[in-house]
């Protein structure tokens, strides 16, 4: 994707999260400079299959490949040559951010030197947590309760404590006891016993910012100098465009601003820094957590796309609904991201069916609808029309290039770029790095 005209790329998941971001920005970390984590924090998980960086490979003499589970540090980290950032628009659990330090250097990946936070990005603390654990409308919408809503809201409350405070331990005790004093009085109003004691807080951070500091940087400042040095950047987003807090269904959004527009404000540049952005679908649609999901299969067919697709969340394990491509959903992706390609991943899933099933457009009280409603009450009233494309009923797993992949599954692929309007340049046939095909 890079190129001499793109030197800064945008690739964010355009359905409801876990389109397999992670892999695709896998396979392009190779030939960037940078990698930039721009949103959310560690509740999104991506899944990356990679050779280890020692030279061993899943399952072949005690190898340390396999599949690397990342949070919060960026995929890029998986090439030695590129480094990696958390921009200020991440919020950061740092505790969670040391442990996958520690599990990805115990296989061979060295992270010093490669990894700057933004001194900007805010700190999720044990009290988000706590709210977010007691919280009964984090459970209606179906949150991981790891406090990145409420970190997010003391943001905005102007309450938040910022990585680059823990360089004043006067000014982070003054915030905890705000930002706890508040924690305590939601907690109460909500009816919970649970309490949390700044001091504790204050403490905790006190201990972390030894370790952390010599992380933290202006990321924003890093990425704009690379790009003018012509290097280039790469900027990844967790969950997906339906997940984005005002373009998703909202309420049943997560709490940052997943799609391109983010990528310029979370990772600290202009949005005319950005030459193109990657939407990654999958060839069918999952979604984790409530709200609405027009396309979402029925039982068995449902289930058998969860069991072939191993849909189970990175973060929780919880699992995953499942159904059939959204194209009115991609439409949607593409305008509000506008995106420039797709990424189809997970093709492979669908070797086995003899019919797939791709959703057009909703009829909505006898009218059509080509985008989607503006409410998620209206989107979960809609009936998903659709045409029932040939399966192909062969093992694409093996193919490397277009001409590998049988001719129904090329037709597919073809078939969503004409319903979505955007080219697919990327085609995903398994977890493994080289399972990608540039079209
Ligand atoms: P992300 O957050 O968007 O990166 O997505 P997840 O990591 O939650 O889920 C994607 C999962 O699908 C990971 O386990 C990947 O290894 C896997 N995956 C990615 N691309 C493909 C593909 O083309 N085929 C198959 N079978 N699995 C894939």
């Amino acid at each position: 994707m890079f190129a001499s005209d793109i030197h800064c790329l945008v690739v964010v998941g355009a359905q409801w999260g876990d389109e397999g971001k992670g892999k695709v920005v896998d396979a392009l970390a190779e030939r960037a400079e940078l990698v930039v984590r721009y949103q959310g924090g560690a509740n999104a998980g991506h899944t990356v299959d990679a050779p280890a960086p020692d030279g061993g490979t899943r399952g072949e003499g005690g190898g340390k490949g396999g599949a690397f589970v990342l949070h919060q540090i960026p995929a890029g980290i998986l090439h030695p040559g590129t480094r990696c950032v958390i921009g200020n628009g991440v919020v950061l659990d740092a505790a969670t951010l040391f442990h996958e330090v520690e599990a990805v250097q115990a296989r061979g990946v060295s992270v010093a030197g490669r990894l700057t936070v933004s001194d900007r990005a805010h700190l999720v603390l044990p009290y988000h947590k706590l709210l977010d654990a007691e919280s009964a409308r984090s459970r209606e919408i179906g949150t991981t309760s790891r406090g990145i809503g409420p970190a997010y809201e003391d943001k905005v409350g102007r309450r938040g404590v910022r990585v680059g405070d823990l360089r004043h331990p006067g000014i982070v005790a003054a915030l905890v006891e705000a930002g706890c004093a508040h924690a305590n009085a939601m907690l109460a109003h909500g009816g919970s016993a649970r309490r949390c004691d700044a001091g504790e807080v204050t403490r905790g951070l006190a201990e972390l910012a030894p370790r952390l500091l010599p992380y933290v940087g202006d990321a924003g400042r890093l990425v704009a100098d690379t790009l003018a040095r012509g290097g280039n950047v790469l900027l990844e987003g967790a969950q997906g465009a339906l997940l984005d807090v005002d373009h998703g269904t909202y309420p049943f959004v997560t709490s940052s601003y997943t799609t391109a527009g983010g990528a310029a404000v979370g990772a600290g540049i202009g949005p005319t820094a950005i030459d193109a952005v990657l939407g990654v679908v999958k060839a069918y649609v999952t979604r984790v957590g409530n709200g609405p999901f027009p396309t979402e299969a029925e039982a068995p067919e449902g289930e058998r796309l969860r069991t072939l697709g191993a849909e189970f969340g990175a973060t929780t394990g919880r699992p995953r609904r499942c159904g059939w491509f959204d194209a009115v959903a991609a439409r949607y992706a593409a305008r509000v991201n506008g995106l420039t390609a797709l990424a189809v991943t997970k093709l492979d899933v669908l070797d086995e069916f003899e019919t797939l099933p791709v959703c057009t457009h909703y009829q909505l009280d006898g009218a059509r609808l080509d985008e989607l409603p503006d409410s998620a009450a209206a989107l979960d009233c809609v009936e998903p029309v659709y045409e029932r494309l040939p399966g192909w009923r062969r093992r694409t797993g093996e193919a490397r290039r277009p001409a590998d992949l049988p001719d129904a599954a090329r037709r597919y692929l073809e078939r969503l770029e004409a319903l979505a309007g955007v080219p697919v340049r990327y085609v995903g046939v398994g977890s493994r790095r080289e399972q990608l095909i540039e079209l």
